[in-house]
């Protein structure tokens, strides 16, 4: 397969970092962080509460200083540690976003927009707040002041506000998180058309893995200050490079399996070692093999054929998802169209659908 954002080259990147660290008292939030993020690119940092995505955000605003390590825009440090080399975020030409919009609220939108642009002659600000309200949709708004917008509206007028200065990276802290559940997904397809259309490389940090595979053109998968894995929405997805990585992005299963010549023994039955992507374990290893709901079908059968039982129904809408127990304590999950309704309780045949290579793991 080949990938169709592959990672920047560092030397022609627009922002690299190297060998970020940076603690506070007791806590150490981001450790030996490096990556690259190319001309245009939206990068989203993805993980749980406390891995230390908005760290590395703010050390790369120029809001935090790193501990050691470096931070370079186009190739210009902006910080390494020590107390001379430090740009100050109003000098980085770096554009942030927060979640909570931030926005002056005895000002207009208008008004907001043109906040950063204080250096131009007025016909020129003039004119570029009409492009970015444009650009965000809300020409028609500029009068209006923040208490009467709605929380989609503040976004966008925070994001204009933001791009208004034609920074050459834009810093987005959760920009949906304070948006309800149905808003959040047509805004984040917005905000990344709007991203797209300025041509700005943008680095997006979010706790939502739908979020981070619909808007990014690569993920970096953060845990304990650590990157993870770095890589397109769709090689993360198809390799994790941990268990956590796995668990993280969708609902991972793992299945124990015991290596006997070519073939994997589970208590779903046997798979073929060549399924399973470099696979190299040695014969009598126990490896654990990630599934996903998709890979896997349940029938409902009686006990003695039996592969496992069903624990949990999970109603969807359009689907069932049925977490099942294995007779060895494996948990997996079976995805089903709504019109295949199975009971808790019920004695079920897990069978391997898959058809894409697999993901393993040495046993825990
Ligand atoms: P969240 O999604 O909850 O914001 P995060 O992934 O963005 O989490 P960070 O905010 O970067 O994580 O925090 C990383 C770690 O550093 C956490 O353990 C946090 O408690 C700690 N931390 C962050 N900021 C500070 C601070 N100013 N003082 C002390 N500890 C901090």
């Amino acid at each position: 397969m080949t990938d169709p954002a592959p990672s920047p080259d560092p030397e022609s990147s627009v922002l690299q970092l190297r060998g970020l660290e940076k603690s506070y008292a007791t806590e150490t939030a981001v450790r030996d962080l490096s990556l690259s993020v190319g001309d245009g690119e939206i990068l989203a940092l993805l993980g749980p509460s406390g891995c230390g995505k908005t760290t590395t955000l703010r050390l790369i605003g120029g809001l935090e200083r790193p501990d050691s390590g470096t931070v370079a825009l186009d190739g210009q440090t902006l910080a390494d540690g020590t107390v001379d080399t430090f740009v100050p975020p109003q000098d980085r030409g770096i554009g942030l976003v927060f979640q909570n919009f931030a926005l002056f609220p005895h000002m207009t939108a208008a008004e907001n927009v043109a906040f950063g642009l204080a250096d131009r002659s007025e016909a020129e600000r003039e004119r570029r707040v009409d492009e970015l309200l444009e650009l965000v949709g809300l020409s028609d708004h500029a009068d209006h002041y923040p208490d009467e917008l709605s929380g989609g509206q503040k976004q966008r007028i925070a994001l204009a506000r933001s791009l208004a200065p034609e920074p050459e990276v834009l810093l987005l802290d959760e920009p949906l998180s304070n948006l309800d559940i149905r808003l959040r997904v047509s805004m984040r397809e917005e905000i990344r058309d709007i991203i797209q259309e300025t041509g700005v490389t943008a680095v997006w940090v979010t706790h939502d893995q739908e979020e981070a595979m619909s808007v990014a053109d690569r993920i970096g998968v953060m845990h304990d200050g650590h990157l993870q894995q770095i890589g397109t929405p769709e090689s993360i997805f198809a390799r994790p490079a941990s268990r956590f990585v796995a668990s993280f992005l969708g609902q991972a299963g793992f299945l124990s399996a015991r290596v006997e010549g070519d073939t994997l023994v589970t208590d779903i039955g046997p798979i073929d070692v060549d399924r399973l992507t470099d696979f190299d374990a040695a014969e009598g290893a126990t490896v654990d093999v990630l599934v996903r709901p998709d890979d896997l079908r349940a029938t409902p059968t009686n006990d003695e054929e039996a592969d496992g039982r069903i624990v949990r129904r999970q109603y969807q809408g359009p689907a069932f998802v049925y977490r099942v127990e294995t007779a060895g304590g494996d948990t997996v999950h079976c995805l089903h169209n709504h019109t295949e309704r199975f009971e808790v309780g019920e004695a079920v045949d897990v069978e391997f659908i898959a058809d894409h290579p697999l993901s393993w793991y040495p046993g825990a």
